[in-house]
């Protein structure tokens, strides 16, 4: 699907070379104070495929935010051909509060086609789905690691649909990873409507990580130069590594974890990656890596419980 020059959202006409800002209301907080989801469409003076950004699904994921909120203050956002329409907060109530979910505890994530009388993550939900994915050929949605895992620069997609993977390649990032689709998911509701969602992932949440940012912005252009979008982008910053399988590092013993290695590192099988002792210095378990690969995330809470994550290899 090629756009023509005709690009509508909410029933208002955006023209080529144009920019605009659209806002969806979603619902109230219990204030009263109404919430609106700020959507920015950016039109290239000739015709070209529509690019979704998307950010902050998860409240406290700010690396995604900030990734797109450089695009679009760097003027980086505007394409020369096609459109690009950029959701920097889409979780909006969790961004306020710090939090990864909606205020009901519900994930967004998990929420998907949605309903418009629904839960609030049904809601937000139903408004991408019906609102924004009609209007889109391709996106990217942009995550970090939960807790306190920090996820080196990498792109997760289903290897087996679509143009996924080419689309991954054009981004180019450290690590492209195999990643089914998951029932209720934003990507997997998109796919239902044919269109391709891959997922950027970088850093921790509630932490800028300045790697994984400038990454997810070089790797938007870098997707942008890919699709005829723009003539130039930034090279990749080191070779992209394609991962098949991914398998966990977990704790066998509760205590602190003293890591040995960084994420974006490779570990042969049966390397020492760090050691667990109690908080008393008597004791010290070494943590070997089971299986030979590449670091894609580290966990750095070093305070664990046993069968806690330590680190996720990929091969
Ligand atoms: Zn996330």
């Amino acid at each position: 699907m090629e756009t023509t020059t005709h690009f509508e959202l909410k029933g208002r006409n955006i023209e080529p070379g144009e920019t605009a800002q659209v806002d969806y209301k979603i619902a109230r907080l219990p204030t009263h104070t109404p919430i609106d989801l700020p959507v920015y469409v950016y039109r290239g003076v000739k015709s070209g495929p529509v690019l979704l950004l998307t950010a902050g699904l998860h409240g406290n994921e700010i690396n995604g935010i900030e990734i797109v909120r450089r695009l679009i203050s760097s003027g980086q956002a505007v394409p020369e051909s096609g459109t690009v329409i950029a959701i920097p907060i889409v979780n909006v109530y969790g961004f306020l509060q710090s939090e990864r979910y909606l205020p009901d505890g519900k994930d967004l994530n998990r929420s998907f086609p949605g309903n418009k009388t629904g839960s609030l993550a049904q809601r937000v939900a139903n408004v991408l789905m019906n609102e924004i994915i009609p209007n889109i050929d391709y996106g990217i949605d942009f995550h970090t690691g939960g807790a306190s895992l920090s996820n080196f620069p990498q792109i997760r997609c289903d290897f087996e649909h679509g143009p996924n993977l080419d689309l991954a390649g054009m981004f180019a990032p450290p690590f492209i990873l195999n990643s089914r689709m998951i029932e209720k998911s934003f990507r997997k509701a998109a796919h239902k409507q044919g269109k391709s969602i891959i997922v950027y992932e970088g850093g921790e949440s509630l932490r800028f990580d300045e790697y994984a940012i400038q990454e997810g912005v070089d790797g938007t252009l870098r997707l942008m130069q890919g699709l005829g979008m723009n003539p130039e982008a930034p090279k990749a910053s080191r070779k992209t590594e394609i991962l098949k399988s991914t398998s966990w590092v977990r704790a066998r013993y509760a205590g602190i974890f003293h890591a040995e290695i960084e994420p974006g590192e490779t570990v042969r099988r049966n390397q020492r990656i760090g050691s667990i002792t109690d908080p008393y210095g008597e004791t010290t378990y070494p943590v070997k890596a089971k299986e030979a690969g590449h670091v894609i995330s580290l966990n750095y809470m070093p305070v664990l419980n046993a069968g806690d994550a330590i680190t996720h290899i990929g091969k």
